[in-house]
This record gives C-alpha cells, structure tokens and sequence, in this order.
C-alpha cells in the first residue's frame, strides 16, 4: 500500500463516514499515523442525498474529497480500495490493493440496506445509500417520464409515473416530498403534453405511523403535509414482492408501478473476520469505548456499531450524531489509551432529529420541544447547511436552494448516463 513506516502507532480507519472522518479529523497532528480506508474517494452527506435523486442538487455540491479532509495533517494517508477482510490474530487489513497492519484499528463502515431476505425486491427495487444510487433514481425518474411520452397504452404510462417509495422513515418521506413538489411545480412545464395528473406518488409503511422514530406530534405534521400534496400514504402495510411490473401487499393491495424505492430497512455492513460480535441488525457489538467485544485494539463506530445500554437498549439510532460523536470520543479515547489513562464512557448527546417534506414544510423534534412548519424549515435548512464540510459545497448547497426557491425549479433535470433496471417496456416510437 506504500505507506511509510512510522515510529507513531499506526490507526487505520476503515471507512470515510461521518465516524470515520471525525476520528481522522480530531487525531490531526497528534502522535498518531492514520490511514484512512474508503472505496470511494470522497466524503458522501447522505442526508441531502435525496435532493440529488431529485434534480434539486448535484451530486457534486454533498461529495467532498477525502484529501481535502487530510490535506493539512502531519501524518495521515488516504487510500481508496475496498476492504475485504480484518485479521485481527495477526492486526492486519486485507484489502484490494494490498494489506496494511494497524496497531490500532477503526471500524465505521456504516450500513448497507435490509430487504430482509427478499430477493425479488432486491432485483428490482431501486436504493439509495451512495451517490451513485441517488444518480440511478434520478434518471430512472426522468427516463419514466420519457418513455411515459412515447407509449399510447394507457396502463403503461401510469405504470410509468407510479412511484412507490417503501418505509417512510426520513428518507422516504423527504423523497416524496420532493417529488409530490415536482409533480406541482416542475413536470407541468417540462412535459406540458403529458397528463401530470396521471404521476402518483405512493408510500407505503408496516409500521402504524410515518416517522416512526418521530413525535406523534411531528409524525401527524408530516403525515399531513405529505397528504396536502398529493402523496397516498398506506399504513400498516406490508410489501411482500415487487417483481419489476407489479408491486404486491400483504393484505392484497397491488398496482403496476415502474419505480419502487426501498428505504424499509437496513443493517450494519460489518467485514469479514468478525462474526462473532454481530447482532441481530449485523452490527458490532461493542462496549461504552466503542471497543469491540473482545478487543483492546479493536474500535467499531456509527451505523456498523452496537452499544447496548438502559437508554437504547438495541443501540444507538443510525443517524449522524451518534456516529459523529463516537468518533470525537474515540480519538481522545486513543490518546488516553497511550497515555495509559483511563477511557472515558460514550454517553450519547441527543440533540433531536428533523425531516424536511418540501417548501416552507418541516418537523423537528428537540429533547424537550417539537414544532413543524415554515420555521421547522428554516432550522432544517440551516442545520443541514451548517453540518456539510467544506466551505464550497456549503455555497453550491445555499445557492441552488435560492435558486430553486425563487425559480420554483429543480435544475439538474438531466440524464447524463443512462439507466436500465431490468427494463422491457414496449413505447410506440
Ligand atoms: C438517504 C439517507 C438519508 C439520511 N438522512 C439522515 C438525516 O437526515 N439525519 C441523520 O442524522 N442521518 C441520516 N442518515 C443516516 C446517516 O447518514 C448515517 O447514520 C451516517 O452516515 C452513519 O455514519 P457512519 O460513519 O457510521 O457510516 P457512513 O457515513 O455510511 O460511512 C461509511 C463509509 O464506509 C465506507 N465503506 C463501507 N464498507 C467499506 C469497505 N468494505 N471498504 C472500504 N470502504 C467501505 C463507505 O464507502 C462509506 O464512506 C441518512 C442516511 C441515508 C442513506
């Protein structure tokens, strides 16, 4: 991996995450060599992800590269490849363009997402956990509208502009938000020859309220102004298959749609070499030091990690706080660990959580208030702004939001590569 020798100990930090980047960050220039491990070569802020998929952003304005993140550290390396196995009996890294041995090692390799077994649906659902994915449903959403032109049968061209959005956590309800918006404001003037009125967006969620890590209060908000725009929300439904065509129900609800978005579940993305500490999500089960079970030298944080304790008894919320958090902690816990101190104990600060649903509509939850509207709004926007990295991509974010709010527009409405998802659709053209 040509990375030099070092009489510092060595941190390798699988993972560019929040987790891991706030590790590589709070150990700059201390008496550490840290080796950064990521397949991609950027920094990915998955919580504006949808406005990517959606037209609204470029992909682009939430990426930010790696070096930059290192660029001014005394001692640490990036290395873009794909981790494939740790060898914790021999503290080594196996990855696709070599291995490196650590001395101390960083697990936070987040989550991957959860069809709970079903196959069908993982063939032909479309997700949305990197940049990439965000892209596919993006030109899949604008090729429907294309291909929804060119066909005369009418059964095919709703099918078209059906979109079903599974689980309505904050990712799809802040994706149908955003679509219901273009369905108001964007697609009557790009396709003015097409019936808009056909576009339905679908949500459909097992559990008994949307948001259901939400207050009631802001589940309710958000379930309103989801209805408000148009959204047919399906409670407590269950969906058994999608096989392309056709999307199915457990208690027999089914229509034809040629986009289903998956964001129902997902489990922790844990690397072979440690089965024995995963629980039943496929996480890490670690102890208060974010130590894997087990392990001295062995760090798991973020989505990939499991701390059980009175408060969350599964662990931690997959969300960016915890994972931030851990990897504040951790780096002074390293340091501590050299100096032969004692660890200081991960007590999670939960500062609430939020979701926007379009323009002027958000819900937030604070530890003790919960509010939502055009106010909810603005906290959203400022707090999503103020937590991306990098100055350029916080003015890219601020500007096409001002730009969009002014031009009721999505600007990035265009297909750059194609897209085809187990596709035969038959148009007259
Ligand atoms: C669409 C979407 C919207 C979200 N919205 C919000 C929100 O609004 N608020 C919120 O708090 N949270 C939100 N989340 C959740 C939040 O993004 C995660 O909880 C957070 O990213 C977890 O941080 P992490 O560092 O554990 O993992 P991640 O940020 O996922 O980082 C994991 C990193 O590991 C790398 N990696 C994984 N496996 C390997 C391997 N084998 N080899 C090399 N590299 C590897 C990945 O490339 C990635 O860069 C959202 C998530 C998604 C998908």
């Amino acid at each position: 991996m040509n990375i030099p020798d070092s009489s510092n100990p060595r941190v390798v930090i699988i993972g560019g995450g929040f987790a891991g980047v706030a590790v590589a960050q709070k150990l700059k220039n201390k008496e550490f060599q840290v080796v950064l491990l990521d397949k991609h070569n950027y920094h990915n802020f998955q919580p504006l992800m949808y406005q990517v998929a959606t037209g609204g952003l470029e992909s682009g304005s939430i990426a930010y590269p790696m070096r930059k993140i290192i660029k001014e550290h005394k001692e640490a390396f990036f290395r873009m490849t794909l981790v494939e196995q740790i060898d914790t009996e021999n503290k080594k890294v196996i990855t696709d363009i070599g291995t490196i041995y650590y001395d101390y090692l960083v697990i936070a390799t987040g989550s991957t997402n959860n069809y709970f077994g079903n196959k069908e649906i993982e063939k032909n659902s479309m997700v949305m956990k990197t940049i990439p994915e965000a892209l596919n449903i993006r030109t899949l959403l604008l090729e429907n509208f294309e291909l929804a032109l060119q066909t005369n049968d009418m059964n095919e061209r709703k099918a078209l502009m059906n979109f079903v959005i599974v689980g309505a956590g904050p990712t799809g309800v802040e994706l149908a938000g955003a679509l219901a918006e273009m369905k108001k404001a964007v697609f009557p003037k790009d396709y003015p020859d097409l019936d808009i009125s056909m576009m339905e967006i679908n949500l459909i969620q097992g559990g008994e309220k949307i948001l259901d890590a939400m207050s009631k209060k802001s589940s309710k908000a958000a379930e309103k102004f989801l209805k408000d725009l148009g959204v047919k929300i399906h409670l407590k439904t269950i969906v058994t298959n999608y096989d392309g065509k056709r999307i199915e129900t457990k208690d027999g609800l089914s229509f034809d749609t040629h986009a289903v978005i998956w964001s129902a579940g997902v489990k922790g993305a844990p690397i072979e070499g440690m089965p024995q500490a995963l629980d039943r999500a496929s996480r890490i089960r670690v102890n208060e030091f974010n130590q894997v079970e087990g392990f001295t030298d062995v760090f798991a944080l973020g989505d990939v990690a499991a701390m059980y304790g009175d408060k969350f008894q599964y662990g931690h919320p997959m969300m960016a706080q915890p994972a931030i958090q851990q990897g504040n902690l951790l780096a002074e816990n390293l340091e501590r660990l050299e100096k032969k101190q004692s660890l200081k104990k991960f007590i999670y600060n939960d500062k609430g959580s939020m979701a926007t649903i379009g323009r002027n509509k958000a819900v937030v939850d604070l530890p003790k208030l919960h509010f939502n509207g055009v106010f909810a709004w603005f906290v959203w926007m400022f707090v999503h702004l103020f937590s991306l990295i990098g100055f350029k991509n916080k003015t890219l974010v601020f500007w096409s939001w001002v730009y969009n709010y002014f031009v009721f527009d999505r600007e990035s409405r265009v297909i750059i590569r194609p897209y085809r998802k187990n596709r035969d659709i038959k148009t007259t053209g």
